[in-house]
């Protein structure tokens, strides 16, 4: 399956304030928000609409709704959380899960230390959130664990990408569809994305 990249003069614009690294906290993370904002509605391009009768001022109508119940966002802690409330803004009935992991420093590996999703996760479909695809570990950890838990239906959701991430994604779960805001060049040896925009978790929370 191909990655959705999201290429428009705006999001460019927007990522471009992200990568500057004199960019405040509170800006930092309203931009997230704003992409994380566009990213869910390029990944409901094939929601499935019901029909309901409706009355406009003016007349009788169709009207065409979504089920928010059927989807399910699951953060990738702690970065991922800062992308969750641009997703909250446009269904807020959405459920939400939290899946805990981090990298090993030296072998870049996930670890996990927390899990909890909601229940029936088969009915609904999921949305992985967590903003940098670097070597792809803890996404495809993450992925592993909520078909583990009966998921059948799951997106991901980035800003950032490496094209290292994307093909692990691609490789381990060639099921699961990938939107990301921007495809960067590499990964440096610490396995941060290059140009990126440095530690996203940190730059979200003020913690550096
Ligand atoms: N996680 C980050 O926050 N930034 C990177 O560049 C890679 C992983």
């Amino acid at each position: 399956m191909e990655a959705t990249i999201l290429n428009h003069p705006l999001i460019n614009h927007k990522l471009s304030i992200l990568r500057d690294k004199k960019t405040g906290t509170k800006e930092f993370r309203e931009i997230v928000g704003e992409i994380s904002q566009i990213l869910c509605y390029e990944c409901m391009k094939d929601a499935e609409l019901t029909e309901k009768d409706i009355e406009t001022p003016i007349c009788e109508t169709k009207g065409y709704f979504i089920d928010e119940d059927k989807y399910a966002f699951v953060p990738i802690l702690r970065a991922g959380t800062g992308m969750l409330d641009g997703l909250l803004q446009v269904m807020p009935n959405a459920k939400i899960g939290h899946i805990g992991l981090y990298r090993n420093e030296e072998t870049l590996k996930p670890v996990r230390y927390f899990f909890k999703a909601p229940k029936n996760l088969e009915e609904r479909t999921v949305v992985v959130l967590d903003p940098m695809l670097a070597t792809g570990g803890s996404g495809s950890d993450a992925i592993t664990m909520l078909k583990d838990s009966g998921a059948k239906k799951i997106k991901f959701l980035c800003i950032i990408a490496a094209p290292q991430g994307i093909k692990k994604i691609q490789e381990d779960h060639p099921d699961v569809e990938i939107y990301c805001a921007a495809l960067d060049k590499e990964l440096n040896d610490i396995g941060y994305i290059v140009p990126g925009l440095g530690d996203a978790g940190d730059r979200i929370f003020g913690t550096k």
